[in-house]
């Protein structure tokens, strides 16, 4: 039975609350020493239907990363929508087809809410998480978190503001920079969920509906299996154990994985440090537009 019935993704950024109707559970065997066991990551998507980006018409986008679903295997990707979008994104108006075409490729649709409000500009006067988590209980849902980020959303607003400015963009280097992004940032996810759990986890890695991802999640897909990892589905990834988890930290920063560090208190590093911008976008003007760090200021 299909465990992943519905999801909600809640309030907070991109990397928030969401929810997923608990279904049948796998049992997890967990060796006390899996060297050997190939590590596992999910495939999601958020904030769909999103605008255009710097290389794609919404079309063309949507075409390629069916394709790349189909030829690489990809089994059950989950699309997190914000159902707001596919009413007042201009480029939005055939969102529903494009969506429909993600289902019928094997992927499943989540929430992520409808207006993508921030957790701190919504009501809730007190406790706010502690009130979410109980609502999202309430209504048979849990959290579909996710473990990995190599923040693509920047990358892809990256290449939006150079293709304005009329910069030259190096494309293998772009795609270079986001298969190693996220490469690395799955094993550091990895690794810091080994040091937090005792176990390597079944991951969800977090990914937007970017030309991006369009132009070169074949790559990173390819690159991943090349480093060890099994893609799986959104059902198996969710029913690792750690969907129990509820992480007690000041705020809901970072990954699942990098908010139960911080409440352990584990050794630095605890976050990826790609996902700071800045050492993002220095990492984009040097090896994308070939420009001199701190050159022109
Ligand atoms: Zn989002």
């Amino acid at each position: 039975m299909t465990g992943l019935r519905f999801v909600l993704k809640a309030m907070i950024a991109c990397i928030a609350l969401a929810m997923v109707v608990p279904g049948k559970r796998t049992i997890s065997v967990i060796a006390s020493t899996p060297p050997q066991a190939a590590k596992r990551i999910a495939l999601s998507f958020d904030d769909v239907p999103r605008g255009r980006g710097a290389f794609l018409t919404p079309d063309e986008r949507t075409a390629r990363l069916v394709e790349i679903f189909r030829s690489r295997h990809v089994p059950q990707p989950v699309f997190f929508l914000n159902p707001n979008r596919i009413v007042h994104f201009g480029d939005g108006i055939d969102a529903p087809k494009r969506i429909a075409a993600y289902v019928a490729a094997g992927g499943v649709l989540a929430n992520h809410t409808n207006t993508h409000p921030k957790l701190s500009k919504v009501t809730a006067d007190r406790a706010k998480r502690a009130a979410v988590r109980a609502g999202l209980a309430a209504r048979g849902m849990m959290n579909g978190y996710a473990t990995i980020d190599g923040s693509d959303w920047n990358m892809e607003g990256q290449a939006i503001a150079a293709r304005k400015a009329g910069k030259a963009i190096d494309m293998d280097a772009l795609r270079d920079l986001y298969v190693e992004t996220h490469v690395r940032s799955a094993d550091f996810g990895d690794e810091l969920a080994r040091r937090a759990l005792g176990r390597s986890p079944a991951h969800v890695l977090l990914l937007h509906e970017t030309d991006m991802a369009g132009l070169f999640l074949g790559d990173l897909i390819d690159a991943l299996r090349q480093d060890g990892w099994e893609i799986i589905g959104a059902d198996e990834a969710y029913a690792d154990p750690m969907h129990r988890e509820r992480p007690d930290v000041a705020w809901t920063a970072g990954t699942m994985i990098e908010q139960i560090a911080w409440e352990k208190k584990l050794a630095k590093p605890r976050w990826y440090e790609r996902n700071d911008v800045k050492v993002a976008n220095a990492l984009f003007a040097e090896r994308v537009l070939h420009e001199k760090l701190g050159a022109g200021k």
